[in-house]
């Protein structure tokens, strides 16, 4: 009878439910918004919830994060504009000149994306998208219903599940009965690493052009299959400060249109309406500049879009409720109300403007397509490492960059190595990317050697030219040249096929090559490497080179194994009859090591900064597919160091650092690899090479005499020493184990002045800057004076061990393709 009973009301629920329409949020979880976090499963359940019951959404997944949460985005417009969503989506594509899809469509509606909650713990906007999602949906809603005749609106309910649930769970498990607004109370200071970052601890704001993370790959991938006109990316900043929104700040990059300019000011001025009715604080045109291609606001932008971060103060230290400086009390609920009130008030900018919005939608591309900017109309990309233009190609291929080969001719142009225009001649196999087409913008400022900086005080690096990041020899032109083919002639099949050989060898000189290296070690093979170049008849190899001998691998399945891991890794070994070198040294000499299969340790926690960290657990796990051991610096004083042959410690500031232990560790032959700030913890400590580096004279003068600046010139003054981000030329010592793979020079980003003094006793100066070193970026003038000499990368032998000096991050956020050999040579190739 019971259940008879409960069956009975549930269906009654139900009936009511429906009868009084869609339920709201707060209807649908049973407590207001703002009253609790809710977690993200909640959150997905609402989304599907009104798309299942709504003609006038449309439910679009995009993957899952690394933890298993699922993606998604929401669809909204009238019935009629979702039931013809395809193609409102081949229309758009053809605006903006990358489809052959519907050149007409009647009534074409404007798209409006709006990104909650990529910072997982400012996680005041998923709550706010889920209100807005109802408002834009809600049939009663006499506002909304006239938007969606000609807008469609895509609503992301949150960019980052990992990161946010990693807070929201903080936070549930952390407060107090009632919320304590006391900002010292321990529900208002998140632990390591915080749920700003994915679950790689990656800034998923700061990747959106290389889409290095599965989150932004799933989800760019989408974008690009839409590319709105409008782009919102809702944030939260410090909960002292008032809102933020559009119009941005100065910095803005050159390539910006007055047009996108224009249009942020008339967003912006009806957001400020509201908020001015409502008598909520807010400022515009400062601080978030618009120059870093990788952000929420700016690849929009360059890609045609309005694009636009909205900050709310709050953050993972709002709480429920916190005490401003004020004196006044913010509450989630008031963090909701903003963010939901610029978000229905964009939707309604749209739509009052949509006709001229798609207009000047398609002004953008047209104009990319006839008169693209930059000073070059072509970029030719040589063809000296197939693995790293392999890799660029898909970066390109994810942007819908368009680029080919088969170009034969001499040209003139700029070589962004030498720094000079020079005569030479492109090869079939170069890459030929033309500038006129329809992500002309992006291609520019991706590709453009130097970055124009109308102001220096920027939130962000300031360069990151791609033949310098991916190490690839380029040329600009100022003549427009097509490539012929599309692809490039397919590659030798890249098997072995020759069981019985004496020996293989595979190049060293790409993450490819690493990720072989790494199977074939888990596979138990051993795999030796030449510390010179070697001549066999006429094949030639480099130092580094992976060697497999059938010496010292006496299995049946050798040949087989080699086989199936070159395959998979698309390796093309060469095969040897002979261990013979006709120059150099013989396979069988002491100068041809085995490479030892290492057992990695990684630092992990408090003081240890959590992105770079995260870069290197993600190069291991996800890119090069090898193991690695993630160890608390609280606990290292627990752990049993002889248990691996490597530790890596992260940049970071590192408090009672065990340097005697550590010391010791790396006597009796472990192999320490600091980064960063950790290199500080050795450098003039006793037993280690590492001198710091002494400011010039007239620098410890000026540092002496009275800072007699005006006021308010001194954020100027403390541009002087800033870099921001920019490329150095490393001048590398390649015969040395870390600089295997790599030409005489490699450039890095600095984002910082960190150099150290040339190492003596016995150390090696494997990287260094000299003089001319500078290549690109904001740097200021006492900056660049300190960074005109002196090491960067540097390895000193220590009793039977090594430490390997990382001054910069040659992972930085994953982006930085040419490093990712540089940190392999450190962890398989030094000793
Ligand atoms: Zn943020």
């Amino acid at each position: 009878m019971k259940k008879l009973y409960t069956l009975f009301i549930c269906l009654s629920c139900i009936c009511t439910a429906f009868a009084q329409g869609l339920q709201s949020p707060a209807e649908f979880l049973s407590y207001p918004l703002g009253s609790q976090y809710t977690y993200h499963y909640r959150i997905a359940e609402y989304v599907k919830y009104v798309a299942q019951n709504s003609k006038k959404v449309k439910l679009v997944p995009y993957g899952t994060t690394n933890e298993g949460r699922p993606l998604m985005v929401a669809f909204v417009g009238s019935e009629e504009n979702i039931a013809r969503l395809e193609d409102i989506r081949q229309h758009n594509l053809h605006l903006a000149g990358l489809s052959s899809g519907p050149a007409t469509l009647s009534n074409a509606p404007a798209i409006v994306w709006l990104s909650y909650n990529v910072h997982g713990n400012e996680p005041s906007s998923s709550e706010a998208g889920m209100q807005t999602l109802y408002d834009l949906v809600n049939p009663n809603n006499s506002r909304t219903q006239p938007w969606l005749k000609n807008t469609v609106i895509v609503i992301d309910p949150c960019l980052n599940p990992d990161g946010r649930d990693r807070y929201v769970n903080f936070y549930n498990q952390n407060r107090g009965l009632l919320p304590d607004p006391n900002a010292s109370s321990r529900e208002h200071a998140e632990p390591w690493p915080g749920g700003r970052v994915n679950h790689y601890y990656f800034d998923l704001n700061r990747d959106w052009a290389w889409q290095t993370q599965k989150e932004v790959q799933g989800r760019v991938g989408l974008y690009n299959q839409w590319l709105p006109q409008i782009h919102v990316d809702f944030h939260e900043q410090g909960f002292n400060n008032p809102y933020y929104f559009a119009p941005a700040a100065e910095p803005f990059h050159k390539d910006i249109t007055p047009w996108q300019r224009e249009f942020q000011n008339v967003i912006g001025r009806n957001n400020a309406k509201y908020f001015d009715q409502n008598g909520w604080l807010y400022f515009t045109k400062e601080v978030f500049d618009l120059l870093y291609p990788s952000y929420g606001d700016t690849y929009p932008i360059y890609n045609g879009s309005i694009g636009m971060t909205y900050e709310q103060g709050g953050g993972p230290a709002g709480g429920l409720a916190v005490t401003m400086r004020s004196g006044d009390t913010l509450t989630l609920a008031d963090r909701i109300a903003h963010h939901h009130s610029n978000g229905l008030s964009t939707v309604e900018t749209a739509s009052n403007n949509a006709q001229k919005v798609l207009d000047e939608y398609k002004k953008y591309f047209d104009n990319g397509r006839t008169n693209p900017p930059g000073a070059y109309k072509t970029y030719i990309i040589k063809n000296e490492n197939p693995d790293k233009l392999a890799k660029l190609a898909e970066l390109f291929d994810r942007n819908q960059i368009k680029y080919g080969y088969g170009v034969n001719r001499s040209v003139n142009g700029y070589n962004y190595f030498t720094g000079k225009n020079e005569n030479y001649t492109v090869n079939s196999a170069d890459m030929v990317v033309n500038a006129y087409q329809p992500k002309a913008v992006l291609l520019t400022v991706l590709l453009e050697p130097k970055t124009f900086i109308a102001d220096s005080n920027t939130y962000d690096i300031t360069a990151w030219s791609l033949p310098y990041a991916y190490g690839l020899k380029a040329y600009g032109l100022t003549e427009s040249i097509k490539p012929v083919s599309s692809t490039l002639a397919a590659a030798q099949a890249a098997s072995v096929g020759n069981g019985g050989s004496y020996a293989y060898v595979c190049t060293w000189q790409s993450v490819q090559d690493v990720k072989f290296l790494a199977a074939l070690l888990q596979k138990g093979i051993k795999v030796r490497n030449a510390s010179l170049p070697f001549e066999v008849g006429t094949k030639k190899f480099t130092a580094g080179s992976l060697i497999l001998t059938r010496a010292g691998n006496n299995r049946a399945d050798f040949d087989k194994i080699v086989d199936e891991t070159a395959a998979k890794f698309e390796r093309k070994l060469t095969p040897l009859s002979t261990g013979f070198a006709d120059k150099g040294a013989d396979l069988g000499s002491s100068a041809v090591g085995y490479i030892t299969k290492p057992r990695v340790m990684l630092v992990s926690g408090d003081g240890v900064s959590a992105n770079d960290m995260g870069e290197v657990w993600h190069f291991f796990e996800q890119q090069i597919g090898y193991p690695i051991s993630v160890i608390r610096y609280q606990d290292l004083s627990r752990v049993k160091l002889s248990d691996f042959d490597v530790a890596i410690f992260p940049d970071g500031r590192y408090a009672n650092f065990p340097l005697e232990r550590i010391q010791n560790w790396v006597s009796d032959g472990g192999k320490l690899i600091a980064m960063g700030g950790a290199i500080s913890q050795l450098a003039d400590k006793k037993g280690f090479a590492l001198k710091s580096k002494e400011d010039a004279k007239d620098d410890k003068a000026a540092k002496k005499s009275p800072d007699l600046a005006p006021y308010d010139s001194r954020d100027r003054e403390s541009i002087r020493s800033n870099v921001p981000g920019a490329i150095f030329k490393v001048y590398l010592d390649n015969t040395h184990p870390l600089g295997y793979g790599y030409p005489a020079y490699y450039y890095t980003l600095k984002l910082g002045d960190d150099i150290y003094d040339y190492l003596d006793n016995g150390g090696v100066n494997v990287g260094v800057l000299k003089k001319d070193s500078y290549v690109s970026g904001f740097v200021g003038q006492k900056a660049k004076t300190r960074l005109s000499a002196g090491l960067l990368f540097g390895v000193q032998s220590l009793g039977r061990g090594s430490v390997v000096y990382l001054t910069d991050d040659p992972l930085f956020r994953s982006f930085w393709e040419n490093g990712k050999l540089l940190f392999s040579n450190a962890v398989f190739m030094t000793n």
